[in-house]
């Protein structure tokens, strides 16, 4: 079928979606072993969009015995210049094609348009830009001693990634695997594998050489087959805090490498000096974004209790202007929720809150009759030991708590299992930096929040997991860091 998305004549973008697709393995699209599919849906219309391959455990191997190949044979024994070349062109290719990634993504997602053309897309082609550029400088970047050799790839690289950002944790994961040599073997999330079968056809379009990078498409039991496959080096995964567990323990005293990049409950934290205007626009940034479905969203404001009533009637008034439908229509701030299991564990969570003596507050807003929608939601009155203050609702709800003093709202800011990120609102420096220091988060952002750049590491304390993505740091969870002498070094000295 077509989906036209045409905002403007010039801006016209057509994207083709097959009736079905196959796996991507060693360079091509092939049928699976035991020949299962499923469905993927348009989660704003709950259309079916594709048939798409269920890889079982002889696919998954088939795949790893193709990055096995492709590291021993051609990726492991390039140079970096060659690898930064290839992983430039993919770049170039994603950039040509932003448009159709943005409007797949939309459709297999349900996130507003505006979000994908704006940021998802342009983000993800810059991991790769990013990426190419460390590919021929690892030796320089500082990993190992001066004089020592150039650090080493682990070989081949497992990747399980969640559905709430398709295409940019799919760059996030391959492009720093393949800028250090690494060869990989990823499995989308089975509600958005479509952007991640763009991109396999984009790897064809960049001459990538077979298996450097293949995708197997299916859900929990592809990605678990994936982690006890014995010929893989390394697992980096991104999702829940409860599979992740699973993964670390089902890992636990093997050869293999894992980096883990989890949940979180971050707090918004806002003082009574901060530049009101902006700081709402960052609330509503912040757990509105992608419908609340954000592993680092604001769902809990910590505001200050001088200005908290203040606040609240300035926000309130805001999301009466939010446009939440059609998630292709480029006016659309909130769009669908990504599934019906997804929905369903929203509104559990959010009757939870009003059980437990929450007030629940949402704007008027007409939903549509078909697809998976929830309105954006606040909650005030909510303390500490609430369920909605504590759990990852992962959703458009948030919870308004307050506080008194600075050293009250770390506390309180600290006071969840999580550790992912934070957001500090205040006009006064020396208080961004104190609160930035007793913030037990892996990313603190001040004025402003939700910002993302390849060149920054990303990645969370306490039960958000560990290992960093982006960035130098993001590198290091590719690489073997020994310090053997250069063999080229040490016949000159
Ligand atoms: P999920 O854990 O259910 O699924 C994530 C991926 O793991 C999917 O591809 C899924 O098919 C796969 N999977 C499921 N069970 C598995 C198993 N037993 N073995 C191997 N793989 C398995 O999470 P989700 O619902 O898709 O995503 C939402 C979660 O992801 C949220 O908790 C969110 O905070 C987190 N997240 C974290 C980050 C981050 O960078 N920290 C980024 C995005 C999302």
């Amino acid at each position: 079928s077509k989906f036209e998305y045409a905002p403007a004549p010039e801006s016209r973008a057509v994207v083709d979606i097959a009736s079905s697709y196959g796996l991507f393995i060693g360079g091509e699209f092939v049928e699976p072993a035991e020949g299962g599919s499923f469905k993927t849906l348009n989660p704003a219309t709950e259309e079916s969009l594709a048939d798409v391959s269920q890889a079982g455990a002889a696919d998954v191997d088939r795949a790893v015995r193709a990055a096995r190949r492709a590291y021993q044979r051609v990726w492991g024994p390039m140079s970096g210049t060659e690898r930064g070349k290839y992983i430039f062109r993919i770049a170039r290719i994603m950039q040509e094609r932003a448009r159709e990634f943005a409007v797949l993504e939309t459709l297999d997602n349900g996130k507003p348009i505006k979000e994908s053309r704006d940021v998802d897309i342009p983000i993800a082609a810059a991991h790769f830009f990013y990426h190419a550029g460390w590919a021929d400088k690892l030796e320089y970047a500082g990993f190992t001693p001066a004089g020592s050799a150039a650090p080493k790839p682990l070989g081949v690289v497992g990747q399980i990634i969640p559905w709430n950002f398709p295409l940019l944790m799919l760059a996030w994961k391959i492009a720093p695997a393949l800028a250090t040599g690494n060869t990989v073997v990823l499995k989308p999330a089975e509600t958005t594998p479509l952007t991640a079968l763009l991109f396999a056809q984009v790897c064809q379009q960049a001459d990538l050489p077979p298996g450097v990078v293949n995708i197997v498409t299916g859900a929990g039991e592809t990605g678990r087959a994936l982690v006890e496959h014995p010929d893989v080096d390394k697992i980096a995964f991104t999702g829940s805090t409860g599979v992740g567990k699973g993964i670390a323990r089902s890992i636990a005293g093997t050869r293999k490498r894992l980096s883990l990049e989890l949940g979180g409950k971050a707090a918004n934290i806002v003082f009574d000096d901060a530049a009101m205007d902006q700081a709402v626009e960052g609330i509503v940034n912040g757990i509105f974004f992608n419908q609340g479905q954000v592993c680092c969203a604001g769902s809990r404001l910590l505001v200050q209790e001088s200005v908290a009533d203040d606040v609240v009637r300035r926000l309130k008034r805001r999301l009466q202007a939010l446009r939440v439908g059609d998630p292709l229509d480029k006016n659309t701030d909130v769009g669908a929720i990504n599934s019906a299991a997804q929905l369903a564990r929203i509104t559990e969570l959010a009757e939870v809150g009003v059980a437990e003596g929450a007030t629940r507050w949402s704007p008027e807003c007409t939903l549509p009759k078909n697809g998976f929608w929830f309105a954006p939601t606040v909650f005030t009155g909510v303390s500490q030991s609430h369920r909605i203050a504590q759990e990852e609702i992962f959703g458009p709800v948030l919870s308004v708590l307050t506080f008194r003093t600075p050293q009250e709202a770390v506390a309180k800011a600290n006071n969840t299992p999580y550790g992912l990120s934070a957001g500090i609102w205040t006009e006064k420096g020396s208080r961004i930096l104190w609160m930035a220091d007793q913030l037990r988060a892996g990313v603190v952002w001040a004025n402003t929040f939700n910002r993302f750049d390849p060149t920054s590491p990303f990645g969370g304390y306490k039960e958000s997991g560990y290992g960093r993505e982006g960035g130098r740091h993001g590198l290091e969870a590719y690489l073997r860091l020994d310090s053997a002498p250069s063999t080229a070094r040490s016949t000159r000295t």
